[in-house]
């Protein structure tokens, strides 16, 4: 089964690229798929794509299927169940889009998705039906409008590169669109959102490094969600970013079954700070069609965060947040109002309020408790829609 991890180009990128786990039979090489993920392969084919570099591949467990890793990253027929939110855009992104991929949320900063591909597609992910997709490409004449648009807005001094994964553009498509946003004067920091030295810490050459630290200043924010992915590996892979002088942070989501628990947070964030990783967010998984057996109560991640308080390092405690259209909120007591049955209710940066749909299970117990409050009558919240079909996906982009 390990046989894989000597071949010779293990630790080439693109080798790991091109081989990428995406068959039942290519998982038949790693492990014995059980039940509901050999029916969540077959019944999610043309509903939610699937890849798996052979690097994170090597680190499942074969001998469980509750595996930290493997749940991240292997359809399971949970995927199909009734959702709550079918929706496949909660953050209205699509709204506050002036070009095409590039969110315009904030006043003084964007997030621009610069390409679909990803080297990985988590079961969890925010643009769970948009990676891989055809339509969500940008070609170079798309990327210049974006470009241009943040040339024309002086406002805009923070850009945050995401996606899919930038890092999957080779260094010549990445120098391009560095150098053409560092020549915008008003431009003062530039920052990459990469889940590369998770899920392929060999895409983080020395040379990548050279040519990134070019451009400073750049940070980049990456995505361990368990402390089972701090690798080795990954530690070199952050050690040589680090070396290039480019801070890194990390953004971990809240997954149930995966590391909803204080023992696996703890843990997580304690070898993020010793490989000199700052924890940044912690965020409330989104309502996205298909994970909604991977959603937390928000009274259990507010537990979680409080119980870490005191008791580790200050800055190995992220800051917990759910991210609405009305901008991030802080999972915290001077944010969170109250619960109206299944919502959560939250004053949001500007004063607005947002309720979230959270509804409890059964029995819930929680060392949290929040008051519980009517739906105010200004709160804004997205529609819910408990009979998600999902429509057939887009081509792939290949
Ligand atoms: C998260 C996000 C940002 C960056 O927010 P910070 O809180 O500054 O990290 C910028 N734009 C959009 C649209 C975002 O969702």
């Amino acid at each position: 089964m390990k046989r894989l991890t000597e071949h010779p180009k293990w630790r080439d990128w693109r080798w790991q690229m091109r081989n990428r786990v995406h068959t039942e039979e290519g998982l038949e090489e790693w492990l014995s798929p059980s039940a509901t993920e050999r029916r969540g392969i077959r019944e999610t084919e043309g509903v939610f794509r699937w890849n798996i570099t052979p690097y994170y591949a090597s680190l499942m467990d074969p001998e469980d299927p509750a595996c930290p890793i493997r749940r991240q990253v292997v359809p399971t027929a949970e995927e199909l169940q009734p959702d709550l939110v079918g929706d496949i855009d909660p953050l209205g992104e699509v709204a506050h889009s002036p070009v095409k991929n590039l969110i315009h949320n904030y006043e003084d900063r964007v997030a621009f998705c610069v390409t679909a591909e990803c080297a990985i597609y988590c079961r969890y992910c925010l643009r769970k039906r948009m990676v891989g997709d055809a339509d969500f490409f940008l070609r170079k004449g798309e990327l210049q409008d974006a470009i241009d648009y943040v040339e024309a807005h002086p406002e805009i001094r923070d850009v945050l590169l995401t996606g899919g994964d930038p890092l999957t553009f080779n260094e010549a498509n990445l120098e391009w669109l560095l150098s053409r946003l560092r020549a915008i004067a008003h431009v003062e920091i530039i920052r990459i959102g990469s889940r590369m030295p998770v899920k392929l810490p060999y895409r983080i050459t020395d040379e990548l490094c050279e040519m990134l630290q070019q451009y400073h200043p750049l940070w980049l924010n990456t995505h361990f969600n368990h402390p089972r992915e701090v690798t080795e590996d990954a530690r070199m892979a952050i050690d040589r970013l680090l070396r290039a002088g480019i801070p890194v942070g990390n953004q971990t989501v809240l997954l149930r079954g995966i590391n909803d628990n204080v023992r696996v947070m703890r843990k997580l964030n304690e070898k993020l700070v010793a490989a000199r990783v700052r924890p940044y967010y912690l965020y409330q998984a989104q309502l996205i069609g298909g994970t909604a057996h991977l959603r937390t109560p928000i009274e259990h991640g507010m537990a979680i965060t409080e119980a870490l308080r005191g008791r580790t390092s200050g800055f190995a405690i992220p800051t917990y947040v759910l991210d609405t259209p009305l901008g991030k909120v802080p999972l915290n007591r001077s944010y969170v109002e109250g619960r109206a049955g299944d919502y959560v209710v939250m004053r949001t940066y500007s004063s607005e309020r947002w309720a979230e749909p959270n509804p409890l299970p059964d029995g819930f117990q929680s060392a949290v408790k929040l008051p519980e409050i009517d739906f105010p009558a200004d709160a804004r919240t997205i529609e819910t829609n408990t009979s998600f079909v999902p429509l057939p996906l887009a081509p792939h982009y290949a």
